[in-house]
């Protein structure tokens, strides 16, 4: 493909010279544009991207990638966003600046986790820390802010997703692809969402220093909000930084907290609270110790009828009957107070007293 714009075509087949021919190709050019497609080895896809015929005048644009599948993945999204900032940052009019660019890209894939990241380099990135992602990362979207002009102290000014945005708690600069974007539009980056364990000696400024993330939170047994709402377990999975473990027990605990009547196993072993989905309406089996509760009473089973029992309790009044002390229901004749169970024993229905016949509660 014949690339229209010198510059550009320059500088296309220097960057093949040095990376290897396949690095960027031109798929489209006329004398207005010319779309670049730039496939980096660790990726299955190309990123696309715009260069207008006044470069390098003007900064050349990222598009997104190839491929509607991947391009929903939340980490091709960031890593889309991060191409953009870097070309952003990198950019000077009547530079050209996609060597920059790509070498400030590589450098930012060389940090990221594992998981993130395909074949190559393995051994180079799994020395990396976390910390050295975000420290990089932070200073990409400082730059970024600074370039764009941005840098007026407000931060309701970046509106394209390469713009940095303030983490609401920590007021540091984060791309919008990396923090959690609550409803109430404030957006909080990975850190303060995880929030820090708590610092064992008590002085003023490790105090201070503990941010109320998800995890400091959920040690005082209570939920991270925003502006009143909950922070969504989603956002929590995506941005936190949780292993998957802490995430169960932390939804599990969700659970637990947000139903206003929770079901506990009353075995003293055990103990447990049992989610919704583990109730029955007569007997529950309990998940964990697997004995069997009465959801009448939540208590332990019990043979025969439940005291507790709603249906039943509105049955016994209405048809006027009454537990005699051995267990059984009795019923009422009509009008009289004096209840003969087939136990033998007597009771007054009106006060409940036992009876050797006398009748001496006096109740008729
Ligand atoms: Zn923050
Ligand atoms: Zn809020
Ligand atoms: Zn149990
Ligand atoms: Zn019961
Ligand atoms: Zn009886
Ligand atoms: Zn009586």
């Amino acid at each position: 493909m014949l690339i229209h714009n010198f510059a550009l075509a320059d500088e296309v087949s220097a960057l093949n010279a040095i990376y290897g021919a396949g690095l960027v190709v031109a798929t489209f050019s006329d004398s207005h544009h010319t779309t670049l497609s730039l496939k980096f080895p660790a990726f299955g896809f190309s990123f696309l991207l715009r260069v207008y015929a006044d470069y390098p005048l003007s900064a050349p644009e990222v598009l997104g990638i190839d491929d509607l599948m991947d391009s929903r993945k939340p980490e091709v999204q960031q890593n889309t966003v991060y191409l953009g900032a870097c070309v952003r940052a990198v950019h000077y009019p009547d530079y050209v600046c996609l060597f920059d660019a790509i070498d400030e890209f590589e450098m930012i894939m060389k940090t990221l986790p594992l998981g993130n990241q395909g074949s190559s380099d393995k051994d180079e990135v799994t020395e990396r820390k976390p910390t050295s992602r975000a420290s990089v990362l932070r200073d990409l979207a400082l730059r970024t802010r600074a370039k764009a002009g941005l840098d007026r102290g407000d931060n309701f000014t970046g509106n394209l997703p390469f713009d940095a945005i303030d983490c609401s708690s920590c007021l540091e600069p984060f791309f919008r692809v990396d923090t959690a974007n609550l409803k109430c539009k404030h957006s909080l980056c990975s850190e303060c969402l995880h929030g820090k364990e708590p610092v064992p000696e008590k002085s003023v400024w490790s105090l201070m220093a503990v941010a109320e993330g998800v995890s400091s939170m959920f040690i005082d047994r209570s939920e991270l909000k925003c502006c009143g709402e909950s922070v969504p377990v989603p956002l929590i999975r995506q941005h936190g930084g949780f292993e998957e473990e802490f995430l169960e027990r932390y939804v599990f605990w969700l659970q637990e907290f947000r139903n206003p009547n929770p079901t506990y196993c009353p075995w003293k072993k055990c103990r447990s609270f049992i989610p919704k989905r583990f109730i029955r309406e007569d007997y529950t089996e309990c998940p964990f110790c697997k004995q069997r509760i009465c959801m009448g009473c939540k208590a332990k089973e019990h043979g025969g009828m439940c005291r507790q029992d709603k249906r039943l309790k509105m049955l016994i009044q209405k048809e006027e009957w009454r537990f005699c002390p051995c267990g059984q229901l009795v019923e009422r004749s009509y009008g009289c107070n004096h209840m003969t169970c087939r136990c033998g024993a007597k009771f007054c229905y009106k006060c409940g007293k036992p009876s050797k016949g006398d009748w001496a509660c006096g109740c008729g």
